[in-house]
């Protein structure tokens, strides 16, 4: 039995990146950059009015000044500022020339013949964005690695970049295996359940923008078993099977994945919910047996999946544990496996809630959050601090 970081590492160190697309902007959202983006301009491109007010010398000392021109946003100015004079300026608009300072309209006073009178004691701000000032022409402004948000969709934006370069998704296949298994649209007749995790695992991948190629619920036994997992290899680079992966005399699913050409690599892991979890490969493909019980598939992808694709898909910065005070007691039974139960993270820290263990799928959804509990432990204080991972 492996602890879950070397678990972790393993999974990981498997990992094969895979080729490049390219893709409209429009369609990059949720994507991973797979080239640094530098900026074709600066940012502001000239210097730029921060106020609708009056473009002035901050310099020049009059008090009463003549308008010689209008400049909204998108013109040029066409004339220079000389002692004495300003010039209308909107939000946006360039500077003219002589001028290094705006005057807001709020602070000015309408005079006779096109004049105004300026308030100069509140002149401490110029008002002025300088050319550049945000960004420098040629500046890295996106690394590869970063994850295109709407802010990075307006900054390929700003830059002129309508396609950037990520790296293609993977294909994901998922088999839910038990006989005792019926789709949700089906009443369970005696003795049969419906089948969340197949559900639950398609909504953890379209969640890391991934559709899933479901393949369907595979019976108890081994030939009906090896044919989707078959099926699952050829069409996947990922393979996803929930359930079969215990001792019992019906869990079929090491014995079908090495029957496939799979390579197990590990087959336990010091983890409750979890423990015995399968991962192996298959060139580049990897395959992921998880636990049956719904919460055990869960916290499984969350630890071993979800970074896996994160590094596939070359997210510099995955998911990660941080690190909260938990706001009540908490008592568990002490595990010689790290513990992993869902709670809620909440104004002030981490709120347990209760949990009957693996099969409690209803805590989950109370829950927006798994925390890490130390093996060993059967006490943690109010103000503990503990890691804790949002779901
Ligand atoms: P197993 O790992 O196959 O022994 O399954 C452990 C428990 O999880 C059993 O109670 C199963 O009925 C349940 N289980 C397995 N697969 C699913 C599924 N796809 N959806 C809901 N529960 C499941
Ligand atoms: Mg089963």
């Amino acid at each position: 039995m492996i602890k879950a970081t070397k678990a972790l590492n393993i999974v990981l160190g498997q990992v094969c990146s895979l080729g490049l697309e390219t893709l409209p902007v429009s369609a990059a959202l949720g994507r991973v950059l797979a080239k640094n983006i530098y900026s074709d301009v600066n940012i502001p491109p000239f210097n730029r009015s921060a106020m609708d007010g009056f473009a002035i010398n901050s310099k020049d000392p009059a008090e009463v000044f003549a308008v010689i021109e209008d400049i909204p946003a998108g013109k040029v100015p066409g004339k220079t500022i000389k002692s004495g004079e300003c010039a209308r300026i909107m939000t946006g608009a360039m500077l003219p020339k002589g001028a290094d300072q705006v005057i807001r309209v709020e602070d000015s006073i309408k005079e006779p013949a096109n004049k105004v009178k300026m308030r100069r004691s509140v002149a401490g701000r110029k008002n002025v964005a300088q050319r550049g000032e945000d960004v420098k022409k040629g500046e890295l402004v996106l690394r590869s690695g970063t994850l295109i948000r709407p802010q990075e969709v307006a900054m390929l934006a700003t830059v002129g970049k309508t396609n950037v370069k990520v790296v293609r998704l993977p294909k994901v296949g998922v088999i839910s295996t038990g006989s005792e298994l019926v789709e949700p649209i089906f009443k369970p007749t005696t003795g049969q359940i419906r089948n969340s995790n197949g559900p639950m695992l398609i909504a953890q991948l379209q969640r890391l923008g991934i559709e899933a190629n479901y393949l369907g619920i595979a019976k108890d036994n081994i030939k009906a078993t090896k044919a989707m997992v078959a099926q699952g290899l050829r069409e996947n680079d990922i393979l996803i099977l929930s359930g079969g992966v215990s001792v019992g005399d019906y869990d079929f699913v090491k014995e079908v994945l090495q029957d496939c050409g799979v390579k197990i690599i590990f087959n336990k892991v010091a983890i409750k919910p979890g423990k015995p979890t399968v991962f192996g490969t298959k060139r580049n493909k990897l395959i992921f047996g998880l636990p049956g019980n719904p919460v055990s598939v869960l916290v499984v992808f969350e630890l071993f999946v979800a970074p896996a694709i994160s590094k596939m898909i070359g997210k510099e910065s995955p998911e990660a544990f941080i690190s909260l005070p938990l706001i009540t007691d908490h008592s568990c039974k002490s595990s010689k496996r790290e513990q992993y139960q869902p709670v809620l993270i909440k104004q002030g820290g981490v709120q347990p809630i209760d949990f009957h263990g693996s099969a409690h799928m209803f805590a989950l959804t109370k829950a927006n959050a798994i925390m890490r509990i130390k093996s060993g432990t059967n006490e943690l204080k109010k103000g503990t601090i503990i890691d804790v991972r949002p779901i």
